[in-house]
């Protein structure tokens, strides 16, 4: 079943800050893997939650994960959680548009800052969460369900301005996102997010306090 594949603008807010991802002109790019398992982590707790406000809730909170998985031939990188998912409605909302207070003042900054590490530092503080995949893929896809609902929605983007959005009915409960890493990255080995002890390292060094289980399905180089 699928009510066919819809295209959608990011609202104008959204896309310049895009703009600034796919552009890099932040160099921190291993921070794209923190911003992925915080989402994840937020989604774990929000589930545990509301499965314990509203018992008549149908979700499965049984072994609740978040998972990182790599394919090195497609080249891609997924963050999976088990969490409390979202719906359609809140795919638009929450991804399309930067609800977050603060994001014109940021992109004012931005424009008057003349130095590349002041603008550095802006985007540091104010953290540009799920946009920061663009750093370094070409394209994301998200899949997504919201727990307690039966349909699913897959996402998907290359930053640059739309998205498209389409109902799936096999989507498992919680939310996938997956990078696809875009080619120039692979060249550098410091970039190689498809590398076990790079992943490592990150989550190591920025997830080490996250209380979930992460399980890592990452072939050893
Ligand atoms: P923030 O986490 O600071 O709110 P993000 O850009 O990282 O900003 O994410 C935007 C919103 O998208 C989140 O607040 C959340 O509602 C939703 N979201 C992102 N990732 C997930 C996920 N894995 N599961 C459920 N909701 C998510
Ligand atoms: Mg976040």
């Amino acid at each position: 079943m699928s009510n066919g594949v819809e295209t959608r603008e990011f609202q104008a807010e959204a896309r310049q800050l895009l703009q600034l991802m796919v552009h890099s002109i932040y160099s921190n790019k291993d921070v794209f893997l923190r911003e992925l398992v915080s989402n994840a982590s937020d989604a774990l707790d929000k589930l545990r939650l509301e499965s314990m406000v509203d018992k008549e809730l149908d979700a499965d909170t049984s072994d609740l994960h978040i998972a990182i998985e790599v394919d090195r031939e497609k080249r891609t990188l997924t963050v999976r959680d088990n969490g409390i998912g979202m719906s359609r409605d809140d795919v638009v909302t929450l991804i399309g548009t930067i609800a977050k207070s603060g994001t014109a003042e940021l992109l004012r900054k931005l424009r008057e800052s003349k130095d590349a590490s002041a603008s550095q530092d802006l985007i540091g503080q104010f953290g540009v969460g799920f946009y920061a995949t663009f750093m370094v893929a070409d394209r994301v896809e998200l899949v997504t369900r919201r727990a307690g609902q039966a349909g699913g929605t897959r996402w998907e983007s290359t930053g640059e301005g739309t998205y498209t959005i389409e109902e799936v009915d096999d989507a498992p409960q919680g939310t996938s996102v997956t990078v696809h890493l875009k080619p120039e990255d692979s060249e550098d080995n410091l970039f190689d997010y498809t590398a076990d002890w790079k992943i490592r390292e990150i989550v190591k060094r920025y997830s080490d306090f996250i209380a979930w289980p992460i399980r890592m399905t990452v072939e050893r180089t």
